[in-house]
């Protein structure tokens, strides 16, 4: 990695109150007692870091309810080779493409950065969600342009910045606020097409061909081959462990990357209940279903705190439930999201933090009663907070005497964090992805794979058996 490039590249910004609010969390009393004030400190610091900045591969999950490993490999290859073909870059185009070593659907791709790029005069702005997904190897899509040059034009090349604080008028013709440089590419539209009042562009606005960090685009590629999922999530669906023919309720599905996984590793036999409170969400579950050819999932929008009734109903096919009636329940939690990369900036203020652990409890109480004795609970987030982790554990397993922790199948992640009292043994069954632990700017000699697992997104798992 350039370390030039590094120092242009701000940490994630975060409201005063939240900062301080994750220094008290990471600096912790069992923590500062384990490590020492210097190295808990250095952690916070590289997790500011780290945040801002994508991880350092990219992960794909293949269908390999549809065909083997090797064969999509091979067949992504060919179609990422077409794709660079296509690009700027007259070199022979090379592609690397590796199975991970343990988990047997996922595949990996280093990305490329952050590289020295030189910017140019010409300047466009793209609104934090777009900015994030062009460091993930994206192209601009028009909705996601706030600001063009006046009288930009089809093919002029432009410099493309993040606005992280959202303060850029749209349709602006420049920005001086808080934003960062994510690359170099090429107007596909004229200024006019994007800010069309009637009918409002779609489709891509500039394809970047000088990206801060480059991977590849994997949008239209192999769309039922490969699905574009981080390494943590994917490692949800393994833990969660589900069979042929068993019963499964995904709580909080939406967009479905999970609901989608758990319905593969069942070879789609069985039945995979998908539950979104927002109802346009549920048509992008019901979608990637049907991209991935997978029959077995049901998708309803509901409210997942009331998805158990007591009422004696007949046996429905959608919510409410009756109690225990599934054989494993999957509560990947609506959360903080504090752990997603890259995350450039959060304007959310500490009252938004805190209000998920209540929503969490109460989806947590739902999940226990739909399960069946002797069923799996799997319990997630993609947040780095105790307050809706290793605390939200303890007090499952303090308000619910039926569960017990179980170990984890693949456990790649850490292990939980100190801080919500829970015994080292408790501590070892609970699965934490913290790119902190391992993140080092200068680290691109590791192997693909060692990055892969340890510089991920902020991530935690835990797995519970109910007796
Ligand atoms: N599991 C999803 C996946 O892998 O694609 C991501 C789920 S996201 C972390 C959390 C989801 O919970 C959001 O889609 C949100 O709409 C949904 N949600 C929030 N509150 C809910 C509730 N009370 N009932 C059902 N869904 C809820």
């Amino acid at each position: 990695m350039h370390l030039g490039e590094m120092s242009v590249f701000p940490k994630i910004s975060l409201k005063p109150e939240v900062t301080g609010y994750l220094r008290n969390v990471f600096l912790n009393k069992e923590v500062l007692a384990a490590v020492g004030p210097q190295e808990a400190e250095s952690r916070f610091q590289k997790l500011l870091a780290c945040l801002s900045h994508p991880p350092s591969s990219t992960c794909v999950r293949a269908s390999t309810h549809l065909a083997p490993l090797e064969d999509i490999r091979l067949s992504l290859e060919e179609e990422l080779k077409k794709q660079q073909k296509c690009g700027s870059s007259a070199e022979e185009p090379s592609v690397q493409i590796a199975p991970h070593p343990r988990i047997t659907d996922v595949l990996l791709l280093p990305v490329d950065g952050p590289r020295a790029v030189e910017r140019l005069s010409s300047e466009l702005v793209v609104d934090a969600q777009c900015g994030s997904a062009v460091l993930r190897g994206a192209h601009v899509f028009a909705p996601g342009i706030v600001a063009s040059p006046k009288y930009m034009k089809a093919g002029d090349m432009v410099s493309v910045f993040s606005d992280l604080e959202g303060r850029c008028t749209r349709g602006a013709t420049r920005f001086q606020g808080n934003k960062v440089f994510v690359g170099n590419g090429v107007a596909e539209m004229d200024r006019s097409a994007i800010f069309a009042t009637e009918t409002p562009a779609r489709g891509v606005g500039v394809r970047m061909v000088d990206p801060l960090y480059k991977s590849p685009s994997f949008d239209g590629v192999l769309p039922s081959m490969v699905f574009l999922q981080n390494l943590p999530s994917v490692v949800v669906g393994h833990v969660l462990a589900p069979q042929p023919g068993e019963r499964i309720l995904d709580m909080c599905a939406a967009p479905g990357g999970k609901t989608c996984h758990i319905a593969a590793l069942m070879g789609d036999k069985g039945e995979v209940v998908a539950l979104d409170r927002i109802r346009n969400k549920i048509d992008r579950i019901r979608q990637n279903a049907q991209t991935l050819s997978l029959q077995s999932i049901k998708a309803f929008r509901f409210n997942s705190t009331q998805a158990v009734s007591d009422e004696p109903t007949q046996e429905a096919e959608g919510p409410p439930f009756p109690p225990e009636s599934f054989d494993r329940v999957l509560l990947d939690a609506p959360c903080s999201g504090l752990g997603q990369r890259p995350n450039m900036a959060s304007t959310w203020s500490l009252k938004e933090i805190c209000s998920y652990p209540p929503l969490q409890r109460k989806l947590f109480q739902a999940a226990v009663r739909l399960l069946k004795k002797g069923g799996v609970l799997v319990y997630s987030t993609c947040t780095v907070t105790l307050s809706e982790n290793e605390e939200q554990v303890a007090w499952a397993l303090s308000t619910f005497p039926c569960l017990s922790l179980q170990p984890q199948e693949p456990h790649i992640g850490s292990e939980g964090m100190l801080g919500a009292g829970l015994s080292p043994e408790q501590l070892r069954l609970l699965q934490r992805f913290s790119p902190e632990l391992s993140w080092e700017q200068t680290d691109t000699t590791a192997s693909l794979a060692r990055r892969a697992d340890t510089d991920t997104i902020g991530f935690f798992i835990a797995k519970f058996l109910k007796t």
